[in-house]
């Protein structure tokens, strides 16, 4: 777990790697940028050169033994901190912030930097935040502590001024691309999930593009067949499909649009003489590179509606309509 092999992030290496070298290290940093790009990686890799016994070039050697209980997970001065889950109303607890603040009382065990990481720190509540408020104003030698945060108005204003930031960048569809390959996925499957991952490759490491293709062919399957009435129960069906405890999942919804936007957006680069450029392997229907846009753009503000207070069901259905009268008159 090396700096030098964080992917896509090279200002915030370079700016971490060069505060390291002068000993200059912040004690609170916020890493932001959005979720799967990195900013877990970073701060591990961080701790990893903070407390290397053997570090090649300022760099962790990645066989001492700091470096080796970082990579299984079990090194004594690593305090996690997170969410129980990724729903909205899921809290970080202040009785888990004060235990942590309570470590920093004594110095790490290995001699070395402890790293407390607070992940998804906009789940903090108020009274967590408070408590972290006091360590932040009079912070313990020997620790680190890092909040990941997708934008940093998700925290208070002043946690947010206590912290030195370090800003994310989402990656590069060819450099999630080569790091899916890296690990093992077929070209054919690593572009399509490159293209649909939105620069996370957090995300694209998620993703079941059996399921997605299968939602494509329903969703095509119905821009070929009529009857306002079959659409409505597809819409239904679509929509109860991700239903779940928690209510309506319109991110999933959101999603299994996606590859639909993608075909179209395929047909669009194929119109335009760039086939190179489409991610599905197999090429869209023939469409003039206007209505290949149109039917792109239609698709994208159906998500936005979905993702905002329309009733999916009813965005569903005038986006089947619309497309179905795209390809009639186009
Ligand atoms: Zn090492």
């Amino acid at each position: 777990m090396r700096l030098s092999g964080v992917i896509g992030q090279p200002r915030a290496v370079a700016q971490l790697e060069d505060e390291l070298e002068a000993g200059r290290l912040a004690h609170a940093y916020l890493f932001a940028g959005p979720r799967g790009v990195g900013r877990t990686t970073t701060a591990l890799a961080l701790f990893a050169a903070a407390n290397c016994e053997q570090p090649e070039g300022g760099q962790a050697c990645a066989g001492c033994g700091s470096c080796r209980r970082i990579a299984a997970g079990t090194h004594e001065d690593l305090i996690v901190l997170e969410p129980p889950s990724a729903a909205r109303s899921s809290q970080i607890k202040v009785e888990a912030v004060r235990e942590a603040i309570r470590a920093t009382g004594f110095a790490p065990f290995a001699g070395g930097v402890r790293l407390i990481l607070i992940k998804q720190a906009g789940h903090l509540n108020p009274a967590s935040a408070n408590a972290l408020l006091k360590t932040l104003e009079e912070p313990p030698p020997n620790n680190i502590l890092v909040l990941t945060v997708s934008d940093p108005k998700e925290l208070l204003p002043t946690l947010v001024s206590r912290c030195r930031k370090v800003n994310f960048m989402p990656l590069t569809p060819e450099q999630i691309q080569a790091e899916l390959e890296r690990r093992g996925e077929a070209p054919e499957e690593a572009r399509l999930k490159a293209g649909l991952a939105g620069g996370s490759l957090g995300r694209a490491l998620e993703l079941d593009t059996a399921v997605l293709r299968h939602d494509l062919e329903r969703l095509l399957g119905r821009l070929h067949g009529g009857g306002a009435l079959e659409d409505w129960s597809f819409a239904d069906k679509l929509v109860g499909d991700h239903r779940g405890s928690g209510g309506i999942d319109r991110e999933g919804i959101s999603q299994a649009l996606d590859l639909l936007a993608l075909h179209f957006r395929d047909a669009a680069v194929s119109a335009a003489g760039r086939p190179e450029l489409a991610c599905l392997p197999a090429a869209g229907p023939a469409h003039d590179i206007s209505a290949a846009c149109a039917a792109f753009a239609r698709v994208r503000r159906a998500q936005g509606q979905i993702l905002g207070n329309a009733a999916p069901e009813l965005a569903l259905v005038v986006l089947l309509g619309e497309l179905k009268e795209a390809a009639v008159h186009g």
